[in-house]
């Protein structure tokens, strides 16, 4: 047998025939989906999955048996059937067109293989093993460890013209650079495994980090030499001109021709100021991506048992922050409302007024005994988890030394998990 030749396919708007509706057109059809094709499935049945994509709108559906002329006007088809004389027919209909087919059947008689895949942002690696499906997995699986764990330098540098960059400082004219940006990533809650794989990517090619106090710091540790990572917790100003001086450097350094990161904890915009740094780019001409992250309202209750909505116990939560007091005139937050809901309450930066909130929440309420809880540092290996009720909870945490970071969770989801 002759060697394969590979090929990237551009797809987009061109239609492609998939012949079957199991498992293997599952598979197929979302990579297919992702490079624009014009899909039609055509198959009396379909998967749970399939059918949502027909649902939504991004496929057409013909739900009967493969005939001939549904090939008419294809670019490729796919016979993913196990039917071999009906696979058969769909090969002879492309060989009568002179379309490339791929056959899950028997790949002998198939005119086109379809590799194992790995995809790196703008990187797709695809790994053909020789006829070997398992082969070609194997190697990609590789391929994709090595990526995953060298990836600033394999895929920044390599595909950067000229030096890294060691200071990419204010002022430094943007010469044979891409035009800079920012992007806000979400860093997750503490664990730095749960950062997003895109937000991990693009942490791995940024020029600047400007990172949170609340970032894990095992994720700046892996950084590839000579970025310029500013530890935006240090900045030696109040808490007013910090904000200001943090959008100067985004945006500074973004002009000059850098890359970007801003690292936040959490989700960018769960009580971030990632909106405020956005707008200051955005007035400066700075492009900005934001890549949501996983943030410490779920996760850390998550982490300490605690699932925020369950069924037939709640059916809503309500992340509130507590840095305000209750009875302060800058509030925002109608505790009040509150109290009178019967879901989970989820209070972030919450310990210092602690009392004053479980007051007011007593006050206007929701019963003393409503089952609480204080998780600090969730989803790290310091995590502290008390179990309390609303009307216990504030006195529990002082006695217990309890300190922020820290999540406060209300309702009855506390304890619905224990054993
Ligand atoms: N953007 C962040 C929240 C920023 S506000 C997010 O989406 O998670 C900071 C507050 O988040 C802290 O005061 C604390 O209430 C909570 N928090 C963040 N990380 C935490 C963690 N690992 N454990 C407990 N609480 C955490």
């Amino acid at each position: 047998m002759s060697n394969p030749y590979p090929l990237g396919l551009r797809l987009a708007g061109r239609r492609v025939v998939v012949v079957g509706g199991g498992a293997v057109a599952t598979r197929r059809v979302p990579a297919l989906l992702d490079a624009g094709a014009d899909v039609l499935l055509v198959s009396p049945e379909l998967t749970p999955a399939l059918r949502a994509h027909v649902d939504a709108g991004r496929l057409r559906w013909e739900a009967r048996r493969f005939a001939p002329a549904d090939l008419d006007g294809a670019w490729l088809v796919q016979a993913a059937i196990d039917d071999p004389v009906a696979a058969e027919a769909v090969s002879a209909a492309a060989a009568e067109r002179r379309i490339f087919c791929v056959r899950a059947d028997d790949r002998v008689a198939a005119s086109a293989w379809t590799p194992a895949v790995t995809r790196h942002g703008p990187v797709t690696v695809a790994v053909l093993g020789g006829g070997d499906p398992r082969r070609a997995m194997s190697v990609r699986d590789a391929i994709r460890a090595l990526l995953s764990a060298r990836k600033g330098t394999l895929l920044t540098d390599s595909v950067e013209e000229g030096p890294a960059v060691d200071t990419p400082g204010r002022g430094e004219p943007a010469v044979d650079r891409a035009p800079g940006r920012v992007a806000l990533v979400g860093a997750g809650p503490g664990d730095p495994e749960l950062i997003t794989v895109k937000g991990w990517r693009l942490l791995t090619e940024a020029d600047v980090v400007v990172a949170d106090r609340l970032v894990p710091g095992l994720l700046l540790d892996e950084l590839r030499a000579g970025v310029e990572l500013v530890d935006a917790s240090k900045i030696p100003y109040g808490p007013f001109r910090a904000q200001e001086e943090i959008n100067r450097i985004l945006v500074d350094r973004a002009l000059a021709g850098a890359f970007v990161v801003r690292l936040k904890g959490g989700d960018p915009y769960v009580f971030g100021r990632g909106g405020e740094e956005l707008l200051a780019c955005a007035a400066a001409g700075v492009p900005v991506t934001v890549v949501p992250g996983v943030t410490s309202a779920i996760a850390v209750p998550a982490a300490a048992g605690i699932p925020v909505t369950h069924r037939a116990v709640a059916h809503e939560f309500t992340v509130v922050s507590g840095h305000v007091a209750p009875d302060s005139p800058a509030s925002l937050v109608r505790w009040e409302a509150l109290a009178g809901l019967r879901g989970t309450l989820v209070i972030l930066m919450g310990l210092k007024n602690l009392a004053a909130i479980t007051a007011t929440l007593l006050t206007h309420g929701r019963p003393a005994e409503t089952p609480a809880a204080v998780v600090q540092e969730g989803t790290t290996g310091g995590q502290r988890v008390l179990r309390s009720t609303l009307g216990a909870v504030a006195a529990d945490a002082v006695a217990e030394g309890i300190r922020p970071p820290a999540v406060v969770v209300v309702g009855d989801v506390v304890g619905v998990l224990d054993g």
